[in-house]
């Protein structure tokens, strides 16, 4: 399968490249990314065929579908990571949590956030395509807590693949700058940064764009690729759990193959959601998804008015920080879907210089006809938190977005809902904790404790550990020192 730009070709680039070049390089030309030119479908036979597979099986037969250029034996390799989630037999258990809204929890890997169920394959895939072609990489990330800890459990002690982590000193819970800090492989350096979340990421920006830094880059033989979902590399793993868990509501009793479900999906970069529209278009009998958001609600407003608007907004930091985004970038995967390469040039473009587009009514109704949306205020969330608990299902801040749009998305109240539960509990302990008692916890470790007490459930060993870990990268710096540390650990 071939991959095409979502803002048409410059005359410099190819017209279209293969899976393994777009992992490496996930930038095309007039600054847009890649999309895959076709897609696989897959009937209700092919899913009939899957009521028995597991996880693993599933997933060899969407890629191999997909046609990717990458061997089998490193693709067997990347799948067999799933054999370290809880239960190799079921990485995604979905849980019914009412009548009809089941919770698909994309949680059970090594760092407890469902950035591994895509993250953890695609270090392997990324690693052997690099060594494969004798080139080495470099992977900047910037983190407010979940796409760090993902990234560097993936990546590390692997060959060909550096990686840089920003982390906002203080901005981040005891849990995820914990997961950072003990990780001490060579191939790994993480640095705290004076300032918050979109100090680390500016930083990171700066650094992408400087020739300066370029050139060093250079001198050492090294290149710069991408670890987050703009990288197709990821998305391709997220279609899979979309259909997984279909299949597992009708292995469960509660729908029969081929009734239409919704999707309701806690988004940020609408990686996620994206997976799930690109499972829809490939045959899943999927009815509507839902996007939920947190106070950083420019989706919604976009999918109920057709208006991308950040002319006023600034990012307001909630209690679900993982979708504290306003540029959504897998937006533009969407608009390429629905309207070409052309309009879709058309309106980045306008965003980048005016801040706002809008789409026509024509074009709305297209979206209106897949998507629903709405936002859940940190308030809600605690509610919708504490109301879940007591019918026994604990969940994080961003799962709980997820419960809001249930409530005011669904029109059909027949057509029973999965809803994607993206972070364990653990990761954010000390809101759960304030939702549940209305006490204030400052560290984790008692607001863990507390919960896993009354709750009756036990602290999973990868998250209990991480307080006796020694702290292997202390680095904390200034914005203005992070390129001559990057540097210095690169030679
Ligand atoms: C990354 C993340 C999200 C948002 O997912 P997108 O694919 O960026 O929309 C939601 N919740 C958690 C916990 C995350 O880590």
């Amino acid at each position: 399968m071939k991959f095409i730009e979502t803002r048409g070709n410059d005359g410099q680039r190819p017209t279209s490249i293969t899976f393994a070049q777009a992992i490496l390089s996930p930038m095309s030309s007039f600054g847009g990314i890649y999309s895959p030119e076709t897609l696989p479908t897959f009937d209700l036979d092919f899913m009939q065929s899957h009521i028995d597979s597991g996880y693993k099986k599933l997933a060899k037969d969407v890629l191999t579908a997909f046609e990717v250029d990458i061997e089998e034996s490193v693709i067997d390799e990347a799948l067999s990571l799933y054999d370290h989630f809880d239960d190799p037999q079921n990485p995604v258990p979905v849980v019914k949590v009412y009548d009809d809204l089941y919770v698909s929890e994309l949680y059970h890997g090594p760092t407890r956030a469902f950035k591994d169920m895509a993250l953890q394959p695609f270090g392997t895939v990324l690693s052997a395509v690099a060594e494969k072609r004798n080139e080495k990489y470099l992977i900047l990330a910037a983190t407010s807590g979940d796409t760090g800890p993902a990234a560097l459990e993936t990546f590390k002690n692997r060959n060909n693949v550096q990686v840089a982590c920003l982390y906002p000193d203080g901005g981040t819970s005891d849990v995820q700058r914990l997961q950072m800090v003990t990780e001490d492989a060579d191939n790994l350096k993480v640095i705290g940064i004076h300032g918050d979340f979109d100090d680390a990421q500016s930083a990171l920006k700066t650094l992408l764009t400087s020739q300066a830094f370029e050139a060093s880059l250079k001198e050492h033989d090294i290149s710069l690729s991408a670890a987050n979902s703009v990288n197709f590399g990821r998305i391709i793993f997220q279609t899979i759990y979309h259909i997984y868990s279909y299949l597992e509501l009708v292995r469960q009793g509660a729908i029969k193959l081929g009734d239409e479900v919704y999707l309701n999906v806690p988004s940020g970069n609408f990686g996620n959601a994206l997976g799930g529209y690109y499972a829809y278009k490939m045959g899943l009998p999927v009815k509507q998804i839902h996007i939920a958001s947190n106070n950083n609600n420019v989706l919604t407003k976009f999918i109920t008015t057709g208006e991308y608007d950040l002319r006023e907004a600034s990012v307001i930091a909630t209690t679900s920080p993982a979708m504290d985004i306003l540029k959504s970038s897998n937006i533009e995967r969407i608009l390429f879907d629905m309207f070409g390469a052309e309009r879709t040039k058309e309106l980045m473009l306008q965003l980048d210089s005016d801040k706002f587009y809008k789409i026509t009514a024509d074009e709305l109704a297209q979206v209106k006809a897949i998507f629903a949306a709405d936002f859940c205020t940190d308030k809600e969330g605690l509610e919708y938190i504490k109301q879940a608990f007591e019918v026994g299902y604990l969940m994080c801040p961003h799962t709980a977005t997820c419960f809001k749009a249930y409530d005011t998305c669904r029109e059909d109240k027949s057509i029973k809902t999965i809803a994607y539960s993206t972070a364990e509990w653990t990761k954010f302990s000390p809101v759960i904790a304030y939702a549940l008692t209305g006490k204030k916890y400052e560290h984790d470790i008692d607001a863990l404790k507390m919960i896993a007490d009354k709750a009756k459930v036990d602290i999973p060993a990868q998250i209990a550990e991480l307080f006796d870990k020694p702290i292997a990268q202390e680095t904390v710096i200034d914005k203005a020192d992070i390129e001559k540390g990057i540097l210095e650990f690169l030679s």
